[in-house]
């Protein structure tokens, strides 16, 4: 489970991001503007940047005081995930082992992620050899590989198309019931969010400016500041 407390942030003199509160355990969608801090906050809670006041705790430790190599997170960005110079197989393998020494077990679970995004077969491929869309899946290979108890997922999906998005979130969400991970997922797409929202937080100009239960947010009594966002109307 991850949980914010009164977490603030500025990137240089002015604040950004002010008393962000909120405890996420299933699968969060996090939505907001552009600019209003999804990714800095995805950041935030994978220990990339460290708040000016306030404390972000996963399972009940201050990321801030664990070690990088030990920080529970993984995860996905909105681009440039992959080591431009390294196969796929390799890319993916690094979510197992940074040496890229492989035992037999961490090949199998490399080759097992690979068909599971529907990349068996392109394993030597060079990132640049593949469509926005397949790099944005050996990304998501490289993270199921990894196993970590929280996944971060800064829209990742944002360059498939349809079916293919729909295939990936119904793999978000069999993979989280399957291993009971906590998932951060930001989206720009409101039927995204409402198709594996559990629970959603909604930002504004860097605040939280509502969170609650996902189903909750799309009806007619849902949040004035979100349904006016996506255009649902008063
Ligand atoms: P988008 O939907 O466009 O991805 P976002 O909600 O993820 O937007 P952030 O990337 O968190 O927004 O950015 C929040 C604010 O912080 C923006 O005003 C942005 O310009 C600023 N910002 C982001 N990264 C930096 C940085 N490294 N240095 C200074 N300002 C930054
Ligand atoms: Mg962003």
């Amino acid at each position: 489970a991850v949980r914010l407390e009164k977490v603030s942030f500025s990137y240089g003199e002015a604040p950004f991001l002010f008393d962000v509160e909120f405890a996420a355990s299933k699968i969060t969608a996090i939505m907001g503007p552009s600019g209003s801090g999804k990714s800095t906050l995805l950041n935030l809670v994978a220990g990339f940047e460290t708040p000016r006041s306030g404390r972000v705790l996963i399972g009940g430790a201050d990321v801030g005081a664990t070690p990088p190599s030990a920080r529970p997170v993984s995860m996905v960005f909105q681009e440039n995930n992959l080591f431009a110079h390294l196969s796929v197989e390799r890319n993916v393998g690094l979510g197992r082992s940074p040496s890229l020494r492989l035992t037999d077990a961490d090949h199998a679970a490399v080759a097992g992620a690979l068909k599971r995004v529907g990349l068996a077969g392109k394993e030597q491929r060079l990132p640049r050899e593949l469509s926005g869309g397949e790099r944005q899946r050996v990304a998501l290979a490289r993270v199921l590989v990894r196993d970590r108890p929280v996944l971060l997922l800064d829209e990742p999906f944002a360059s498939l198309g349809p079916a293919l998005r729909d295939d990936m979130l119904d793999l978000v969400v069999s993979v989280h019931a399957e291993r009971r991970m906590t998932v951060l997922f930001v989206t720009h797409q409101p039927e995204d969010a409402r198709r594996i929202g559990q629970d959603m937080v909604f930002l504004d100009n860097g605040t939280v400016a509502a969170t609650g239960a996902a189903a909750g947010f799309f009806t007619k009594a849902g949040p004035e500041a979100f349904r006016r966002y996506i255009g649902a109307g008063p």
